[in-house]
């Protein structure tokens, strides 16, 4: 059997910085799961469907493929053939994610595709609902948190860096929005399992939030 290890936590917590820091020195698959609803939300983008609109999304879906290839050990999600990584990470096609992907069917679509690629392969995979849903048999599972305040902060100098214009208590509205969004729904909500390990990254380092959860999982196979 494969080695599975499930990151959740909300969005700006650092899961995917960690996730593929993990993957890396475990050398393990890093799967991005978030990756795959921004691909469902571009799309609806690209093709002027209203992502409130649950019927027009649905139907969209089903003339939509999307599938993951492993370019030079990376993830790269292909929509209706085309390689869209470098498409996804915006903050609008991140709204249009959290929206559709609280659709049921959209989520059924994704969540067989995350399957599919952990029954064979060593994975550690990120998201909202991995160790709730996605890999409920995960070996190590961890939720991954920080404080609103600190996501805002780092979301904030993010969008500083890139040269854009923000306001921080916008920016922290936007995070607080998007975390009640994600909480609240009423499929596969983002939930901590008990069984979960908390991790809060507040203050902590990437490479101390690594080692951490590294050392989780070398502790278990030596249990
Ligand atoms: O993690 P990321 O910000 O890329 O995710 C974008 C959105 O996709 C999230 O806000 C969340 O609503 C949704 N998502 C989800 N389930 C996952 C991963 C992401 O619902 N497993």
């Amino acid at each position: 059997m494969s080695f599975q290890v499930a990151i959740d936590g909300p969005a700006g917590a650092g899961k995917s910085t960690v996730a593929k820091a993990v993957a890396k020195e475990l050398e393990f698959v890093y799967v991005d799961t978030g990756a795959m609803y921004r691909a469902i939300g571009l799309n609806c983008l690209n093709k002027g469907v209203d992502i409130h609109d649950e019927e027009a999304v649905l139907a969209l879906l089903d003339d939509t493929d999307v599938s993951i290839r492993y370019i030079d050990k990376e993830q790269a999600v292909i929509l209706n053939g085309e390689n869209v990584n470098g498409k996804i990470r915006t903050q609008e096609v991140g709204e249009a994610a959290s929206v559709v992907s609280a659709y049921k069917l959209v989520r059924e679509k994704m969540v067989a595709l995350q399957q599919e690629l952990a029954v064979t392969t060593d994975v550690v995979m990120d998201g909202r609902d991995i160790a709730s849903c996605v890999l409920p048999n995960a070996q190590v599972k961890i939720y991954l948190d920080a404080s609103v305040e600190v996501r805002a902060k780092r979301r904030y100098l993010e969008l500083i860096e890139k040269g854009k214009e923000a306001d921080l208590k916008t920016v922290e509205d936007e995070v607080r929005e998007r975390d009640y969004r994600d909480m609240h729904r009423e499929n596969s909500p983002l939930v901590r399992v008990p069984e979960a390990i908390l991790v809060d990254s507040s203050y902590m380092t990437i490479d101390e939030v690594v080692e951490e959860i590294v050392s989780k999982v070398r502790n278990y196979e030596h249990e």
